[in-house]
């Protein structure tokens, strides 16, 4: 492989250090471009050191003088706040990874499209609030998406070479979360730490709270309808508590494929790193006699409301799909922050959603006046609780 040149956004997150790891251990591929984070300065600056960064930034404006004496005497540009988290994104690299969490993402992720170059795309949320203008600007700028999310890297890979016409129906698998067996009395009173502690993947908190609530799964189903779209009524979503098999794709004929692999990120990180080849990683071997049995089992949307709303609202089309999740974030903040109970976390959301739609967003701007507003609104609710 010759060399080849990346940028990452939100390198010091988990998607981010899980990429770093594999990118260490095959230095001689890659040339670092721009490595960007939201506040962690001294993170960030070790990054660039260490990856000899063409250009760090930091989104969080207050820390540039931080991160320029955290990189003095260095050779890496450094740049700070909204606008320069784009600019690293637009700066030609043979592939860029998006992995910033929320909404925040999605300027760059767009500007990262604008250069029509291989996108490794891990922050859902993007495609979540505004899907379409995403995938018509990938069409328009011959840009390559390859989803990072494991489910959706498991799909990607289960519909090589074959035509979307021929598929029967998509199955995005969940571990159900830490709550999955929890009665709704038991919900309603567990805690952040609680939240916090998925069985089986190690990830930021924003999607750990996400998974708890099943909200992640909703999430991923908008996503799968963007990245696949094979038509809603046939994505499924099924539980499947060992995260062993990442998802699955049924043929016309009958055949039914799926891409099974440890519970590590690095696997689908990898695969998009390579593609359309494969490489290395140092991640632990699936032991399928050790394992022993995989379950599935369906959804319950009682307790579990969140898939049935983000299916709600990708059908409802528009501004739905922005709203649910600007609410999510709000909400998730707000949990995570000890202000709401678990369970007020989906309610937030159908509140919000309950509200007049405004007109659906046709631009990236009127979708992040969407995101604003309906933040702004939950955030007003929550004030009111
Ligand atoms: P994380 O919280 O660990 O890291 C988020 C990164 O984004 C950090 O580098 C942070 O500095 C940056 N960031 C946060 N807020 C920002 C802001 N306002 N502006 C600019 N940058 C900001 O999150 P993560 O778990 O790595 O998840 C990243 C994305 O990948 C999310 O969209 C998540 O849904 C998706 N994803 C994560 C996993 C996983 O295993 N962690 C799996 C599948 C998908
Ligand atoms: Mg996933």
């Amino acid at each position: 492989m010759t060399q080849r040149s990346i940028s990452i956004l939100g390198a010091t997150g988990s998607i981010g250090s899980s990429t770093l790891d594999l990118i260490r251990r095959n230095r001689d591929k890659w040339r670092v471009v721009a490595l960007t984070a939201h506040s962690r300065v001294d993170e960030l600056a070790s990054l660039a050191r260490e990856f000899d960064a063409e250009l760090a930034v930091i989104s969080d404006e207050k820390r540039l003088p931080d991160l320029r004496d955290a990189l003095s005497g260095s050779n890496v540009e450094i740049a700070c706040g909204a606008a320069a988290l784009c600019d690293a994104a637009a700066r030609p690299a043979d592939m860029v990874v998006a992995a910033i969490v929320g909404c925040a993402g999605l300027a760059p992720t767009m500007a990262a499209i604008e250069q029509g170059t291989t996108i490794a795309l891990a922050n859902k949320e993007a495609l979540v609030s505004a899907g379409d203008i995403l995938m018509s600007s990938v069409a328009e700028n011959g840009a390559t998406l390859l989803p990072t999310d494991s489910e959706h890297n498991a799909i990607f890979q289960c519909l090589a070479g074959n035509s979307s016409r021929e598929v029967r129906s998509i199955t995005l698998t969940a571990s159900g979360g830490p709550f999955r067996s929890w009665s709704s009395e038991q919900l309603n009173a567990a805690t952040r730490e609680q939240a916090l502690k998925h069985p089986n993947w190690d990830m930021g908190a924003k999607i750990t709270v996400d998974s708890a609530t099943m909200m992640n799964k909703g999430l991923e189903f908008i996503e799968a309808h963007h990245l696949f779209p094979v038509g809603l009524d046939r994505l499924r979503i099924i539980v499947h508590p060992q995260s062993v098999v990442h998802s699955m794709v049924e043929y016309r004929d009958g055949s039914t494929l799926a891409q099974l692999g440890p519970s590590d990120m690095r696997v689908p990180i990898a695969s998009c790193l390579a593609w359309p080849q494969r490489m290395d990683t140092p991640c632990d071997r699936l032991d399928l006699a050790q394992i022993g049995s995989l379950t599935f089992e369906a959804p319950d949307e009682v307790r579990f409301p969140a898939t049935r709303l983000a299916r709600e609202a990708v059908e409802a089309g528009g501004a739905a799909p922005a709203i649910l999740n600007a609410a999510n974030e709000v909400a998730v903040e707000a949990f995570l922050a000890d202000r709401i109970r678990f369970t007020e976390i989906a309610a937030l959301v159908a509140q919000a959603l309950s509200a007049a739609m405004p007109p659906p967003p046709t631009t990236l701007a009127e979708v992040l006046a969407i995101d604003r507003d309906a933040r702004r609104r939950a955030s007003d609710i929550l004030e009111r609780v």
